[in-house]
């Protein structure tokens, strides 16, 4: 079968390599219908690392799939051949102390698809996943919809951690895929003063379309004062989502007393840096979010009952073969991507 591998920094070749198999009675072979190209996939192109997590090339990455089942083991009873599946990418040991307090997320086992050290990637024709990582597509659920459900999680997830609830002020810092997971996770249940910043226009129009109260573009205005003019107490909580400093610091400047800074961005430095003053005064919450944990099942509900519409979160589409001028694309930003798609025929 043919996967598309990472040989070098900004490297992408299309490799040859023998077909998984099933083995373990829960193993679940997966034929790749679509993958979703995350930021993490793309700081693993550009940099080959995400902090400790080195590429050891060449490697496959990619974790935002979603297939259709092939071939299943002889104890795997909700999933069968013909069945369109969501792929939940974290594989988590079900033994350590995190998994058996209900953290399996954090599991000192994991292995987690496309993570160097744990698991190859599902840019490839075909994997193998253990049963409890196949989410069956029902309904109106598309394979755009499975693989949009592992970063959607993510939003669901950091907005039930951030305990935000109907009617606070809330501001998204960084709109990218997970900004606007955590949006529409915030209106679906019942948020809708949402203030959204991005130094991409185009995707602040996306934010507009979606019904945000305010947006800023950080380099063309002070979106410090545009916000205070809109919400001058400040906001309940601030989702940082594209792990800049200049970002975390203007969340925290526009939180109220009381308020809480949730950070769900992947920074490409070492160490965040905040504000003693206004931290401490205030009284500022900081909550940093791993993934997510048991969100995959509401993402999918959310999407699939029509509370939660991600149509506008797919900017582009490329074939497997072109997977390298995806990455390009979504690496220099351009054409005012959001999420990029692609299609394995
Ligand atoms: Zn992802
Ligand atoms: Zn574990």
């Amino acid at each position: 079968m043919k996967a598309m591998m990472l040989t070098g920094i900004r490297q992408i070749e299309m490799k040859d390599i023998p077909e998984p198999q099933v083995v373990n009675p829960n193993d679940v072979k997966i034929k790749m219908s679509v993958m979703g190209i995350c930021g993490s996939d793309i700081h693993y192109y550009t940099q080959g690392q995400i902090g400790s997590q080195i590429v050891q090339y060449p490697f496959t990455v990619g974790h935002e799939g979603a297939g259709v089942v092939v071939e299943t083991g002889s104890s795997v009873k909700t999933v069968k051949p013909g069945d369109h599946i969501a792929i939940e990418p974290a594989m988590p040991c079900r033994e350590c102390d995190q998994c058996l307090s209900g953290r399996p997320h954090t599991c000192r086992n994991l292995r987690f698809l496309g993570c160097p050290g744990q698991a190859e990637g599902c840019l490839m024709e075909y994997i193998v996943m253990p049963e409890k990582s196949c989410f069956l597509l029902t309904g109106n659920l598309t394979t755009d919809h499975g693989s949009i459900s592992e970063p959607f999680a993510i939003g669901v997830y950091a907005v039930k951690k951030s305990t935000a609830t109907k009617g606070l002020n809330i501001g998204i810092f960084g709109f990218g895929p997970i900004g606007m997971s955590v949006m529409l996770a915030s209106k679906a249940i019942g948020i809708n003063n949402i203030f959204v910043t991005d130094k991409i226009d185009e995707r602040l129009l996306i934010a507009q379309k979606e019904g945000a109260s305010a947006t800023g573009n950080p380099l063309k205005e002070n979106i410090i004062d545009k916000i205070r003019q809109f919400q001058p107490a400040g906001l309940d909580i601030a989702f940082e989502c594209c792990g800049k400093q200049e970002a975390f610091d203007e969340a925290i400047e526009l939180l109220k007393p009381g308020g809480k800074l949730v950070v769900v961005g992947i920074p490409e430095f070492d160490r965040w840096s905040m504000n003693v003053e206004v931290t401490r005064r205030r009284e500022i919450s900081l909550q940093f979010i791993r993934r997510q944990v048991d969100c995959v099942e509401q993402a999918l509900e959310l999407m699939g009952n029509g509370s939660v519409n991600t149509d506008n979160m797919v900017t582009h589409r490329f074939p497997f073969a072109k997977a390298r001028e995806a990455f390009d694309l979504v690496a220099a930003y351009k054409d005012g991507v959001m999420k990029a798609m692609i299609d394995f025929m």
